[in-house]
């Protein structure tokens, strides 16, 4: 479960425990997916507790505020001293942080009259499991970017993503993969998109995703480790044909997918662009030095 009776959470600037802490039924965001969300990994390592990326995440937090006219008053660097805090208080070294930004009463389609914000976290393993995936092409297409702000973590975009993934266990993959609305390659359902092809990589351009910060992360170190890399758009073909994918997220980390519709990948995991990278990625996220060959 998520918490216990000693679980502590971060509500509007209060440590609170979570049993104890309540919300109004008349939440815009309970009512229509009006709000905003975060999710950060913190990892204990050599040096400590650290968040990964934390200042990311939150100007993502911000950005997304900004994008669908929440009001955003508060300051990233505290954010994350109150997230340290949060950890340190509930004595949590490996965990997930999930800060969520919610609307007051409004039963009206207008913009909030004000906001909450809670952070909570849990300890939580990899996501998607260590095991490759097996995909199956979503019959759902990820939001339309002129019907919302793709680019924003708002609550509201994830009934598309249960919607995707319910179906996919429902048929007996374990996650699904979605185009976005004019059939091109877009993303997981809380993951984004690589594939291999003759030792480069590609992943589908950003305006039909949410751009992760993990996302960000394989373009600095293909950067580091002069991988090729290119984002554009790609067609469900270019995928089948590929020597090898991952996905990527915070919460799944860097996962190998074994094969997309019944197509299994030629190239063998352990010998891909994507087993080095994330390699390369648990070190990192852990302060770990890599020593990994790249011949
Ligand atoms: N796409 C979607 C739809 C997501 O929900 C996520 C998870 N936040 C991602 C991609 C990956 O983003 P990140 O690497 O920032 O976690």
């Amino acid at each position: 479960m998520y918490f216990n009776e000693q679980t502590i959470i971060l509500l509007n600037g209060n440590f609170v425990k979570a049993e104890e802490s309540k919300t109004d039924l008349y939440s815009q965001t309970l009512h229509y997916g009006y709000g905003v969300f975060e999710g950060i990994r913190a990892y204990n390592t050599p040096n400590g507790v650290r968040l990964f990326k934390a200042k990311e995440h939150y100007e993502r937090l911000k950005k997304s505020c900004e994008l669908i006219n929440i009001p955003f008053d508060y300051s990233v660097d505290d954010l994350i001293k109150q997230t340290y805090k949060l950890l340190e208080i509930n004595n949590f070294e490996d965990a997930y942080i999930r800060p969520i930004i919610f609307c007051s009463p409004n039963m009206s389609l207008t913009m909030p009259v004000g906001v909450s914000l809670m952070i909570c976290a849990w300890q939580w393993g990899a996501y998607l499991g260590d095991n490759l995936l097996n995909l199956c092409i979503s019959s759902y297409c990820r939001p339309h970017p002129r019907s919302t702000k793709i680019e924003a973590k708002v609550c509201g975009h994830y009934v598309n993503s249960i919607l995707a993934t319910s179906e996919a266990k429902f048929k007996g993959f374990d996650e699904a993969l979605l185009l976005d609305s004019d059939g091109f390659l877009a993303e997981g359902p809380g993951s984004n998109l690589f594939f291999e092809k003759n030792e480069k990589l590609h992943t589908p351009k950003k305006g039909n995703i949410l751009p992760g910060i993990t996302r960000a992360t394989v373009f600095e170190l293909c950067q580091k480790l002069e991988i090729p890399i290119e984002e554009g758009d790609y067609l469900t073909e270019d995928l089948l044909k590929a020597d090898s994918a991952f996905l990527c997220g915070t919460a799944a980390e860097i996962v190998g997918i074994n094969s997309v519709a019944y197509k299994t990948f030629p190239l063998n995991w352990e010998k891909s662009l994507g087993k080095k990278l994330q390699t390369v990625y648990k070190n990192l996220v852990v302060e770990r030095e890599t020593s990994i060959s790249w011949n």
